[in-house]
């Protein structure tokens, strides 16, 4: 944005440093720039006038015109409310006002015409409205045909005047001096391409619609740029990573050959080898693979992580593979040794709690080159961890790790930086994929190993549990192993572990030794005690696994086929799905049942029923987004990308496509910006940077 809309907000007429201040704290708007930019959350219909004889319940909020024939207090103490009779010819209805009664009786005046708006309600034969906005008939409040936008405003504004009608007076001032200043920010080839209204027209329809198809037209522009701009700077940083970081070259498939000739343990799905042969075309192609592997748990992502190693050793390279806890990185590490074995290929773990000796063994052996993987945790980014030669990185579970550690192990290599793969079991809706990893390619598995059944999920009332008992005894009774699992919330540590402690103690006494072996793993035991309890379950030496949400991440025990989530209300719907992830592994029917309390929030059961419905990740994953909205399935607050002030994830997907597209399109003929064509694009890229400077220099 030009000078002009840094100006700052005080110099508009009618704010003054008073309401400047107040519109600084309360609302962030700090410019010409913010105001002009901070957009209706909604408008109110004012297209029409109804009669009160044609009201009915169904209606929205309504306009109406006529005068007041009478007013009056009635009730008793809270049930006091300021009526008046209000009428139009047509019919007669209530006014009602429950606060600021004598305020209000004072500024109405019976006989004289006034314009009503508001929500009509029915009771008995007669309509109400309670606290309608009122105000007098005139030229100007009896304009029809027009959408009233309403902006967000706070109690202090309000009192300053600075109410949502306060708010849209002012974008009237600022917008009278603002139109010229206001340049296009788009091509007029996309403008053309997409049928976009042009900048300047949008920011007047966006606060002063004329009607509803200039406003959806407006809407849609500014959407559309906001999202076009974000694709545009991730697909830049993707390109200029591309430019500046060459890959090595991955070509030697002997290795991968002789593992799938001699020791494949299954037939790949389609899914499978379709990713396999991206990732390969990626390692071979010289640039630097930085890709996302997508895959719903139990999709099989685990096998396509090896071969993906197997692609870089078999060129003479070293990997590593990183996850989340210490838990995890074992079960990886054990998962693949057997693999490595036939393979005459040298695996080891590298943890937190790995013995100095190990650990100084360990260094030694990958600078050597002697060591060809290595699995781990976060410990695999400390300092003295020097690789000969890193060739494939793989992360699993990525929204447990950083951007910055993901950075980390780049800089693990000496000339080349390593090929990043991260694989993440948490289905992310595209839409949000392409904002969050827009600068990654994505590979998805869509697909589950042939022969898997569905799991069966159902919903089980906390009064219900002796039943659920009896389900688990003769699932036992076949040779089956069940987790039971609590929630853990990290403010309240002590009630959850004595949640789970009285569920262990209701389980011991319901499943006795010797005839079950219970395990229990939670939060506040020693890793060593935490992977004892793990292993004896692991092993089939325990029947049931109590545990909190530790389990949650990655843990693949085949044998276990009942999942019983405690408390499940309490659970978001991602996690859910984690946690159902962990049965269904191996070739029985396995079950999911969620206990809950029978009083739910509308929000609980949703999420409840949605398990219930589907095992489709990636159709819960949309539900989660619209439930949640993005900023929190991330879990990882993405600094500035997610700050959208028009254009919202959950409901843009299909604008999201468009403006992604358009931005590769622009990039692929121009990728420096520089064609006169593009002109507008440039400026305004350097507009963004300039503010993101800036704002680096402040904080
Ligand atoms: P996730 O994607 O959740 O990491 P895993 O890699 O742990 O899934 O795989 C889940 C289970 O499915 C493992 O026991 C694995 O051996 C098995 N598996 C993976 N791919 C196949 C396949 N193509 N056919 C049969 N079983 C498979
Ligand atoms: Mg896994």
């Amino acid at each position: 944005m030009s000078g002009f809309f840094s100006t700052p907000i005080e110099y508009l007429k009618g704010v003054g440093p008073q309401k400047a201040d107040l519109l600084k704290l309360e609302l962030k708007l700090f410019t010409y720039g913010d105001l002009i930019q901070f957009y209706p959350f909604r408008y109110e219909d004012r297209t029409r006038f109804y009669r009160i004889a044609e009201l009915d319940e169904s209606l929205p909020h309504v306009q109406l015109r006529g005068h007041i024939r009478a007013m009056e207090t009635i009730g008793e103490k809270s049930k006091k409310r300021l009526v008046a009779y209000f009428t139009d010819g047509s019919g007669e209805l209530e006014l009602v006002w429950f606060q600021a009664q004598k305020w209000v009786a004072r500024q109405l005046k019976p006989g004289v015409q006034y314009v009503v708006f508001g929500k009509p309600s029915r009771f008995g034969s007669k309509y109400s409205i309670a606290h309608p906005e009122i105000e007098l008939l005139s030229p100007q409040s009896e304009r029809t045909g027009y959408l009233q936008p309403v902006y967000t405003s706070t109690e202090k504004l309000k009192i300053r005047g600075l109410d949502s009608k306060g708010i849209s007076r002012l974008q009237e001032q600022l917008l009278a001096l603002a139109l010229e200043h206001i340049h296009e920010t788009l091509p007029a080839s996309l403008l053309a391409l997409y049928s976009l209204m042009d900048k300047r027209e949008a920011m007047r329809q966006i606060h002063f619609p004329s009607g509803n198809e200039q406003l959806q037209k407006a809407r849609y522009r500014l959407k559309f740029e906001e999202l076009f701009y974000i694709q545009l700077r991730l697909l830049t940083l993707k390109l200029s990573r591309t430019e500046k970081y060459r890959g090595q070259v991955f070509n030697d498939p002997a290795l991968l050959t002789r593992f799938y000739t001699d020791h494949l343990p299954f037939d790949l799905t389609g899914a499978q080898k379709r990713v396999i042969k991206e990732i390969y075309a990626d390692v071979r192609s010289g640039r630097q693979m930085n890709r996302l592997l997508q895959g719903d748990v139990g999709s099989g992502k685990t096998i396509v992580a090896f071969i993906s190693t197997l692609l870089a050793l078999g060129s003479g390279a070293q990997a590593a593979l990183m996850a989340p806890t210490e838990i995890l990185a074992t079960q990886h590490y054990q998962g693949l040794k057997p693999f490595a074995k036939k393979m005459g290929l040298t695996i080891a773990l590298l943890t937190g709690s790995t013995k100095t000796k190990t650990r100084r063994q360990i260094h030694e052996a990958l600078e050597s080159g002697h060591l060809h993987i290595l699995a781990g945790t976060h410990a695999l980014l400390e300092d003295p961890v020097q690789f000969q030669n890193l060739g494939m990185a793989i992360i699993d579970e990525q929204h447990r790790f950083g951007v910055a550690q993901r950075a980390r192990l780049w800089q693990k290599n000496r000339e080349y930086p390593p090929h990043v793969l991260v694989m993440t079991a948490t289905p992310i809706p595209r839409t949000l994929a392409m904002t969050l990893y827009g600068d990654l390619d994505i590979s998805i598995i869509d697909e589950l190993p042939a022969g898997r059944k569905p799991i069966k999920t159902v919903h089980r009332y906390d009064s219900h549990r002796l039943r659920v008992f009896g389900f688990m005894k003769e699932q036992i009774a076949l040779g089956r192993q069940i987790y039971v699992v609590y929630p853990l919330i990290e403010e309240s540590e002590k009630l959850d572990l004595k949640d789970l402690m009285d569920g262990y103690e209701s389980i011991a006494r319901a499943f006795p030794q010797p005839q079950y072996q219970i395990s229990i793993v939670h939060g506040r035991q020693r890793p060593d005690e935490k992977e004892w309890e793990m292993q004896r379950f692991i092993k089939g030496e325990t029947h049931i696994m109590v545990a909190t949400t530790v389990i949650e991440v990655g843990v693949n025990v085949p044998n276990a086929s009942v999942m019983v989530i405690e408390n499940a209300e309490r659970f978001g719907l991602a996690q859910l799905h984690q946690l159902r992830g962990r049965v269904g592994r191996g070739a029985d029917q396995s079950y999911c049942i969620l206990m809950s309390d029978v009083k739910l929030s509308k929000e609980a059961r949703i999420r409840i029923e949605t398990m219930v419905r589907t095992n489709n990740g990636f159709e819960i994953a949309d539900i989660d987004l619209k439930l949640r909205g993005p900023g929190d399935i991330t879990g990882t607050q993405q600094s500035g990308l997610m700050d959208m002030t028009i254009a919202d994830l959950t409901k843009d997907g299909e604008i999201l496509k468009l403006a992604r597209q358009a931005a590769i399109d622009v990039l692929e003929n121009d990728p420096e910006l520089n064609s006169a064509q593009n002109s507008n694009i440039k400026r305004q890229v350097d507009a963004q940077t300039k503010e993101v400077v800036n704002w680096s220099k402040i904080s």
